[in-house]
């Protein structure tokens, strides 16, 4: 059908109405993520939406709500928009071979009036909207990285009240997506159960291992309902 009626029915020189079909993207939140990775080493992958990609940080210890800690965060590659929902397995022997989650995920708005800029200079403060991280954080960016694999910056939390002591990739170790822990995604993915596991919490995996029937079931495709009411045969 198209707006081909639509458009012959309106002089749109006369009528404030939109013509419709323009390329101007609808205006939006930017996205924000993190993917907890337990690749050949763990990390967490700091990601925000600019400019069509998402800008990307791999951050080993992840990040933390206090003030005082500075983490590392090392530039990598921009990913596409697309990849924000990846939750799975990279099959072993790939590049980054090893489980993925959707740790956290929101929106994020800039702080500053110009982020290339601020991206250039080196200090770009923003606000997270997510489902763990929120309140405003900066992207610092130092000399280099240790061991040399790539611009180094660090990751801090600025105080406001979203600041804690609580180390939150512990205190919230699941899938914002999907709620499983790294060891379930892998067992439902085909991949490493160990190796996911061995990023997982030790008291989360000890609670699965003294009742496996805690163990998330796997949905069937996105649009799958949980059946864990229902009862057995
Ligand atoms: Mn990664």
């Amino acid at each position: 059908m198209g707006l081909a009626e639509y458009r012959k029915k309106r002089r749109f020189a006369v009528t404030p109405e939109p013509a419709g079909g323009k390329k101007r993207r609808r205006a939006r939140s930017l996205l924000y993520v993190v993917q907890k990775h337990r690749a050949s080493r763990l990390h967490y992958d700091f990601r925000l939406e600019w400019k069509g990609v998402l800008l990307s940080w791999a951050v080993p210890k992840g990040p933390s709500l206090d003030p005082a800690v500075k983490r590392l965060a090392v530039a990598v590659e921009d990913h596409p928009l697309e990849y924000a929902s990846f939750e799975g397995v990279i099959p072993a022997g790939e590049y980054g071979g090893g489980t993925v989650m959707v740790w956290d995920r929101g929106t994020w708005t800039p702080e500053v009036p110009d982020v290339d800029a601020a991206l250039q200079k080196g200090e770009l403060k923003f606000t997270l909207q997510g489902e763990k991280l929120a309140g405003s954080w900066v992207l610092v960016r130092t000399r280099s990285a240790p061991g040399g694999t790539g611009p180094g910056w660090l990751l801090i939390k600025h105080r406001d009240g979203a600041v804690s002591t609580d180390v939150i990739t512990t205190t919230e170790p699941r899938s914002a997506a999907s709620g499983r822990l790294l060891a379930e995604i892998a067992w439902h993915e085909g991949g490493d159960v160990a190796k996911a596991a061995s990023a997982d919490p030790p008291g989360e995996i000890r609670k699965l291992i003294a009742e496996p029937s805690l163990v998330r079931q796997r949905r069937r495709g996105k649009r799958a309902v949980w059946h864990s009411s229902r009862p057995a045969r």
